[in-house]
Formats: C-alpha cells, structure tokens, sequence
C-alpha cells in the first residue's frame, strides 16, 4: 500500500461503521451500496493535479476528459482553491432572501464578459436548462400573454436529466421508462431547414441548441444553420436558447462558443466547468427577459451560495485574466494537427472533428474497448456516442502532454 491508497483507506474507515478493512475506494467486486446509474470502470480516482490523475494504487494518468469538460483549469487549481479556502473560513451558507456578494460579484463578471444582462444561479446543467425553459415559458405567457409554450430542440441533442430536459433532450434512450414526459417538446434533425419551419407552430416558445452536439457526438453545428436558426427566431418572435454547458468557460477557444458565430442568444445556459469542478450552475438572459423570472418566479435553495460563487468569480476572473480561451483555441490547433498526422490513413477512423479542446475522433467501431486500452497506458479520455472518441483535456494542458496522449492514441488505434 502506496502513501495515496494509506490515506484514501484511512479516510473511508474514519466515518464508517461497516466498512471491511482494506476495502480499497469503491473499486471492489462486493454489492455497492449505490444505485447502478453509471457503468462505472474499475478505477478509483483519488488525487489529482493539473493534467494529471492518481488512482487507489498510486497510478498515475495523463487527463484528457476532465471529468467530462468540467476541470478547464485542470484539477486543484490554486487560484480557485485559495477563494475556495478563503470563503470556507467566512461563510458557507446563507438563504437567498438575503444579498449575497460573491453572487453579485460572479452575475457581474458573467454579463462583462457577455452580451446577457442578468443571472440566475442553479446547482447543475439540467437546472439551467430547467430555468431557461421556465423563463421561456413564462415571458411568452405572463409578459406576451400569448400562451406560447413549445421548445423545439434538435436529435442527438443532450440537455440534461430532469423530467422536462430529458423530454428536450433529442435521444430516445434517455426517456425510457420514465413517461408520461411533459408536453410542449417538438424536435427535428440537424440542419434540416424544412423540418425546423414545418415544427415552427403558433404555440413555439423557444429553440434550444447546443453550437457543438457534445454528447451526440462532438458535432459542430454548421455556421449557416446556425445564422438560419438565429433570424428565424427573430423573424418569429421566437426566443433562442444556446446550452452552453459543455461548450462554454473558454473550451472551444472562446468563453462562450456562439462566439464563434457572432450571435447573441437570448438565453444561455452554464454549468460544467463554470465553478472549476465546484458544482454549479446559471441561466443568462437578456434585459427583455428580466420581468418574465418576478420575485417568487424561481428559486434555489443552494443555488449561488457564497462558496459556489466564489469558485465562479476565481473562475472567470483566471479564464478571463490569463486568456485561457485564446490558449485552448491554439493548443486546440495543435492538437488537432497532432490528431490529424498520427492516424492519418488509419482505416479505424473515419474524422477528427471539434473547435478548441473538444475533439472527437469518429470510428469505424465501437470506441468502449480503446477507451479501457487507453486507462491500462494511463490515458483517460470519454466516448461521445458508441464510435467516437472524445478529447476534453483541461485547457492549461502543454504541447508535451497533447503529444504523449495523441502517441497513446496512436500506438492503440494503429
Ligand atoms: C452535461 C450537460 C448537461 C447536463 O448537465 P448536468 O450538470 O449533468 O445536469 C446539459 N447539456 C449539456 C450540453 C451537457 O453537456
């Protein structure tokens, strides 16, 4: 037993009555106690820093999932640790009836550094998204008074799994089993025009659309598609929703990725990286929208406490100060470059696609086998779908770590 496994050990024995002595941190074979929601692999993670990743046994891996686009400054970033510390030692927890600083603080940073006016802070993406259906709900219905209420999202879409975002979401396995799913969901292929106006009714309240399909497969959404949907909204009085959770805090080489497209959503939505792997989450509007979410309107009991704020504001003032998105985006270059060279010809993979630091390598087959292959050579990365691979280091990673992990990649898929 390494130094790293004494202490994980020594930690689960600490507040535990019927744990077995030298049971290592959740990766043996005896019934777990938790629900079997994740198809989880034989690793336990117990330390990170960085890029880098320690397991129960003192393994070491190179990170290049980070914790599903969540760890954008990598793991234990100092500058948030320190506001984490910081705000441990003055207040964890206070209702929102009253004002909280670091909240307002945080708001204030996100709508500097974007187009939105206000901030609703949540705990998750599928809260955010959750709010923005909300609120465009409620502006069509208590604001315009025409009882609009339909979202159109689009298939292979991800949004979350509430009730209502699971219903958003544009994949069947999601759903399964958990019916009856609320009203007021229409979808429609990527990129098909016609479908999109043919779902367009007197009822559509808003369109919600990922600029890259993350977990349908790292798709980019095509800029024409994207200008279409936007005038469309605005020709008809229909509100856009971006869900930005995977794809914002600097990830595609932008803060935001409708960036890319010169587009100002009405409504985005933030999660994932927004606290630095601190949970947390937020709904961003424009000033329109602000009489729509009324005092009683919406609510959260942890959502933008002082802690979680702090970890926002840390976040965005680093991502913002170091012009980290602008390092994705080149580092990005370079990796994809690296990607392109390397299995150039390898008749396993059929593209390399992505923006910034989510890349996805499309295969010719299931991906389950060189994703395991890559955690026995110390290389973590994630699928997105059955047959890609997905990239997401952190997006302080350097030039030597994108080569070690694209000559892993390489040596498995050749
Ligand atoms: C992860 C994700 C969500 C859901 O976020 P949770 O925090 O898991 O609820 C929603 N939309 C997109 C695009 C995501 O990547």
């Amino acid at each position: 037993m390494n130094d790293l496994n004494k202490q994980a050990s020594a930690s689960v024995l600490d507040g535990a009555i019927s744990v077995s002595a030298g049971k290592s941190g959740g990766t043996d074979s005896a019934k777990s106690s938790l629900f079997p929601t994740y198809a989880r692999y034989p690793l336990a993670l117990v330390k990170g820093e960085g890029s880098y990743l320690w397991d129960d046994q003192g393994n070491k891996y190179l990170d290049f999932m980070s914790g599903i686009a969540v760890t954008n400054l990598g793991h234990s970033p100092k500058r948030i640790k320190e506001a984490l510390v910081k705000q441990l030692d003055e207040l964890w927890h206070v209702s929102n009836l009253f004002h909280i600083p670091n909240q307002e603080a945080a708001a204030k940073l996100l709508t500097d550094n974007s187009h939105a006016d206000q901030v609703f802070f949540c705990n998750s993406g599928a809260e955010a998204n959750e709010a923005a259906i909300k609120l465009a709900r409620r502006y069509h219905q208590k604001v315009l008074g025409n009882g609009r209420y339909e979202v159109i999202t689009f298939e292979k879409s991800f949004h979350g799994r509430t009730l209502a975002t699971l219903t958003a979401t544009g994949q069947e396995k999601v759903k399964e089993g958990f019916g009856p799913l609320p009203e007021g969901f229409r979808y429609v292929p990527l990129h098909d025009k016609a479908a999109l106006e043919a779902a367009i009714t007197d009822k559509t309240a808003a369109i919600m659309i990922e600029m890259i399909q993350a977990e349908g497969g790292v798709i980019p959404v095509d800029p024409a598609f994207v200008h279409f949907v936007n005038k469309l909204c605005k020709d008809r009085g229909i509100l856009l929703i971006v869900d930005e959770i995977q794809t914002g805090m600097g990830r595609t080489g932008k803060l935001f990725s409708f960036e890319h497209y010169g587009i100002e959503p009405d409504i985005f939505t933030l999660a994932k990286a927004l606290g630095s792997g601190f949970p947390v989450g937020a709904m961003l509007a424009k000033d329109f929208l602000t009489e729509a979410f009324s005092a009683g309107s919406h609510g959260s009991t942890f959502g933008g406490t002082p802690i979680a704020t702090a970890a926002v504001k840390a976040t965005i003032e680093t991502i913002v100060g170091d012009r980290v998105a602008d390092r994705a985006a080149e580092m990005g270059e370079y990796l994809m470059k690296q990607l392109r060279e390397k299995l150039a010809g390898n008749p396993v993979v059929t593209g390399i696609r992505g923006k910034g630091l989510i890349v996805g390598i499309a295969c010719t087959k299931p991906v389950a086998d060189i994703i395991k292959e890559g955690q026995k050579r110390g290389l973590l990365v994630v699928s997105a779908g059955p047959e890609v691979i997905r990239l997401l280091p952190s997006l302080l990673i350097t030039p030597a770590e994108i080569d070690q992990a694209v000559s892993i990649l390489a040596s498995i898929i050749a």
